[in-house]
This record gives structure tokens, C-alpha cells and sequence, in this order.
């Protein structure tokens, strides 16, 4: 049976799921969107994701076309309709179809799809032996032109330092914000540790605020840690002890690498070894 996909008021099959080409989230990429994970039928952290969703939609001006509850049932239906029970969500509101024009009030109603799929993660020898990532020329979207916290359809700025990373053969790229501080990498957000320390940019860097960071922000402190929110240079991470990414997809990734220098001992640390297994079964075992 091929995927069912939810697109505006009914699931569809995977080759019927379409949208207009009139649509300004495909002519401008006008629209926000949320990637979810399910674990064992419960979607993780749903009403945060749900939240942040919205929160984009309102910083947009884009009025969502259903509630939040709404919304909650179509994502539990996705996964139910194609008997998943671990798996990625995608949802996205689009501005809906309006004129050739930017004017986005002439599109009267926003789009929703829902995608329910697998999820693709890094390699299985990534997470054993770390990633290797470099520091992009690309630098972050500035927040005062379109805000990092908003998650918007709009990714070039993203998509643009990823290339820098795979044309060099890394899955992941450092972005840095106009002040020359880290703010996260493509598609995640970066800690490091330093004598026991977590450190994490803060909201001011200029990130998306990820929800898989607040997650891993809880999990350290209830592990008796103690986790700052500053601006991390380069410099601190070459000279931290360890240092990872999280993401809804990649969950927790130990970086041993920066622009070809080791960081710590050149593999994941203990720190970083023990947050993943407390994520692990706060995910799985919940
Ligand atoms: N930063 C960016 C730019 C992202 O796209 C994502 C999500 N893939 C993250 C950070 C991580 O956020 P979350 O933990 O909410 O998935």
C-alpha cells in the first residue's frame, strides 16, 4: 500500500499528493513547518512542536487553517493510516494559493500537509565514532531579516552552508551569526563541554530554538550539570573537551572534528555518551 499523505482536508495517496503551483509556499517559499518524531506510536514532544508551530505561523501573519487539537489528531491519524509507529512527521502550512504576486493576502486560505515517513539519520558509525563538520562561509540569517526562531519554509540560507559542508564531503556545516559567533549548524543545534560544562548558544545567537536542545537542557540539569546559554566561538570549541549536535532527526551527535582539528580526544565523550543513553530512554522507553 503506497503512503497516505495529508494534503488539505484529506489523506491521499503518496502520487496524488500535489499542490498548486499558485501556492506562495512553492512560489516564495511563504510558509512555516515542524519536523516531528513518533517513538513506539507516541509522538515526542507533540505539544511543543505543536506550539512552535504556531508561533511561527503568527510571527508570519499566516492564520493556521485548523486548531492546534485539529492539528494533533491529523498528525495521530497519519501514523495510524500507514501503520507506523516510529517515524518523522512532517508538517507544513503554506501560505496558500494566491496571485503571481508577493501580496499574500490574496491567498485565502493556508495549506496543511502532513507527511508521515521514515526517518533518514546519520550513518550508525557516526553516532560510534562523531561527525566531522567545518565552519561555512554562509552565515546565519541575521534575526532582524527573518528570524532563525521562526522555522519558515525559506532554508537557502541553510541549504546554501550545507553545500559548502558536502562539497567537501561533511554531512554537517557551522553557521556563524554576523558577530562571528556560532549560532547552530544546518539542521541542528550545537553544545560543547568544557570541564564539565555544557554550553550552548543562546536564543540571542540567532538559532532556531530546537526543542531537541531544550530537551537535552532538562535531561543535563536533572543529571546535576550544569548548562550555560552564551556565545561560543570557534575558539571554544577547538579548545572544548567534546562537543555534539541535536536535531529531531539526528537526536544526539558527538562532533569529534572541527575544520579538520580534533576536538577533546577526537571521539565522543563521556558527557556526551551519557546524554545520548538518558535520550535514548527517555524517547524509547517513556
Ligand atoms: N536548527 C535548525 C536550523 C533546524 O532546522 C533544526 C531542526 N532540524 C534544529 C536546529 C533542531 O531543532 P529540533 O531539535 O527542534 O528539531
Amino acid at each position: 500500500m503506497s503512503m497516505q499523505v495529508y494534503v488539505n482536508g484529506a489523506f491521499v495517496a503518496e502520487s496524488e499528493a500535489k499542490v498548486s503551483v499558485f501556492d506562495h509556499g512553492f512560489l516564495y517559499g511563504d510558509g512555516v513547518f515542524e519536523g516531528i518524531r513518533a517513538y513506539a506510536g507516541k509522538i515526542f514532544k507533540c505539544e511543543e512542536h505543536i506550539d512552535r508551530l504556531y508561533d511561527s505561523a503568527v510571527a508570519i501573519c499566516l492564520t493556521p487553517p485548523c486548531t492546534k487539537a485539529q492539528l494533533t489528531a491529523i498528525c495521530e491519524e497519519s501514523l495510524k493510516v500507514n501503520g507506523l509507529s516510529d517515524a518523522y512527521l512532517r508538517v507544513i502550512f503554506s501560505r496558500g494559493v494566491g496571485d503571481l504576486g508577493l501580496n499574500p493576502r490574496l491567498c485565502k486560505k493556508a495549506g496543511l500537509v502532513v507527511i508521515a515517513g521514515a526517518i533518514k539519520l546519520y550513518p550508525p558509525q557516526m553516532y560510534e565514532k562523531g561527525m566531522e563538520i567545518m565552519t561555512g562561509a554562509t552565515p546565519r540569517i541575521p534575526a532582524e531579516a527573518l528570524n532563525p526562531k521562526i522555522k519558515s519554509l525559506n532554508y537557502l540560507n541553510n541549504i546554501l552552508a550545507k553545500m559548502e559542508g558536502l562539497e567537501h564531503g561533511m554531512e554537517e556545516t557551522l553557521m556563524l551569526n554576523s558577530q562571528g559567533f556560532v549560532a547552530e549548524a544546518t539542521g541542528d543545534n550545537l553544545f560543547i563541554v568544557r570541564d564539565g560544562v555544557l554550553w550552548t548558544p543562546p536564543e540571542e545567537a540567532g538559532i532556531l530554538l530546537g526543542i531537541t536542545r531544550q530537551t537535552v537542557i532538562d535531561l543535563a540539569r536533572e543529571a546535576g550539570l550544569t548548562v550555560l546559554e552564551k556565545n561560543v566561538s570557534r575558539y571554544d570549541i577547538f579548545t572544548a573537551d567534546e562537543c555534539f549536535l541535536t536535531g529531531t532527526a539526528a537526536e544526539i551527535i558527538s562532533v569529534t572534528k572541527l575544520d579538520g582539528r580534533c576536538i577533546g580526544q577526537g571521539q565522543p565523550g563521556p558527557i556526551t555518551t551519557d546524554l545520548l543513553g538518558r535520550f535514548q530512554r527517555l524517547t524509547r522507553e517513556a
